[in-house]
């Protein structure tokens, strides 16, 4: 079969690999009808996560049809679709019982290597490094979905691919940031970084009854789906360099209530802060750009809420922790607790309070892909979110 694979920093080829087997009782053989790239392969694109091998097969958002299932699978039989949570979770160990999908404790066979890292390891996921499972990912023909009978939502066959593959992912992702925000009438949120994540940030926050959303970014088409599909106040920060000033303005001189970086530890930016970030980075001497999540800290209304979806890998530096302390921040991150938020999310889908496909920008086939991630690692021709069809 066809797969979307990783040989090195800038470099993915499509590759004829073999086809996926069952090899234990909770699994499931996928043929993958639609697939997406996200903004956090990127990170993988440009050498930013260890432990990526050659030949790895990426891609950790997908959906389609079952194939064939393990004899321990009772709930999903051949020609039922699917969606996917990225996280791999077992349903069974302390974490999952607790609603904490992506912390679970038993599905990373390499828990070690994040156990040196982290000091504890979380949930694995698809295509997402040998320190997050080794799994193969889903921009592929077929996948192997482990724990594939806790690990779904089946769809109704009247909902388009299109419409439902980001609760794969983004979906739930901007949505549990928003979440995290704890909102209250006429709360005024700030997102930095108008990709997937943060459109669906900003759509979710206004659900969640924020009175107010600011997005700020630089790329004009991404400001201009912020207006039009999430109906935000925007920010170009190449405009207006003294972002925290600006945000002060805009707020009635209190700042946001609460700030969520949906950028992470690639963040690009204006001034000697991201000269500063990008030399220590390039040096190894840390391993995260965290300028945008600095100026969510400065930003912030005092007693707030700074949410990270933004992924990042280890350390950042000059971390403004005094700033938070002086204001009583609280923060909220982690990798997404996808199979919490799948089936309420597909409600919304349902009733048409949402329409995640309105993020799409380009339709490819999975053997365009080589070119589609460079394209939209340069942000080239409007490229804002890519949908992949094997
Ligand atoms: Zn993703
Ligand atoms: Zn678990």
């Amino acid at each position: 079969m066809k797969a979307v694979c990783w040989f090195g920093k800038g470099d993915v080829r499509v590759e004829n690999v073999p086809e996926p087997k069952i090899i234990n009782p909770h699994d499931a053989i996928i043929k993958v009808s639609l697939t997406a790239i996200c903004g956090s392969d990127l990170h993988l694109y440009d050498g930013y996560m260890p432990t990526m091998e050659k030949g790895d097969i990426l891609g950790h958002e997908f959906m389609g049809e079952i194939v064939e299932v393990g004899r321990e699978v009772r709930n999903l039989k051949k020609g039922d679709r699917v969606v996917v949570p990225f996280p791999i979770s077992c349903g069974r160990c302390y974490f999952c019982q607790k609603d904490m999908w992506s912390l679970c404790d038993n599905t990373n066979p390499n828990a070690w290597m994040a156990e040196g890292m982290y000091g504890f390891a979380g949930a694995a996921i698809f295509g997402y490094s040998h320190l997050l499972g080794g799994y193969a990912g889903g921009q592929a023909e077929y996948v192997r979905v482990p724990f594939a009978d806790v690990g779904h939502v089946k769809i109704p066959a009247d909902l388009p691919d299109e419409k439902v593959l980001f609760l794969s992912d983004i979906l739930p992702t901007g949505y549990q940031a928003a979440e995290y925000c704890g909102i209250q009438p006429g709360d005024i949120v700030a997102v930095w970084g108008c990709g997937p994540v943060g459109q669906f940030a900003i759509k979710s926050a206004y659900l969640l009854g924020a009175e107010h959303v600011i997005a700020i970014d630089r790329i004009p088409e991404r400001l201009r789906l912020a207006e039009t599909f999430g109906g935000a106040e925007t920010l170009n920060y190449e405009e207006n360099e003294d972002v925290v000033e600006e945000l002060k303005q805009r707020t009635g001189g209190r700042g946001p209530d609460a700030c969520i970086d949906a950028v992470g530890l690639e963040a690009h930016g204006t001034g000697l802060g991201i000269i500063y970030d990008k030399v220590k980075q390039t040096l190894r001497l840390e391993t995260d750009r965290p300028y945008a999540l600095r100026q969510a800290i400065q930003a912030c209304c005092k007693g707030g809420t700074v949410s990270i979806p933004g992924v990042y890998a280890q350390f950042a530096d000059k971390f403004p922790i005094g700033s938070a302390f002086a204001k009583g921040l609280t923060f909220k991150m982690g990798q997404t607790h996808v199979h919490k938020y799948m089936r309420p999310l597909l409600e919304r889908i349902q009733k048409g309070e949402i329409d995640p496909s309105a993020i799409i920008s380009h339709r490819i086939r999975l053997d365009d892909a080589p070119i589609a991630y460079r394209k939209f690692r340069e942000k080239e021709d409007c490229h804002i979110k890519i949908v992949l069809k094997p």
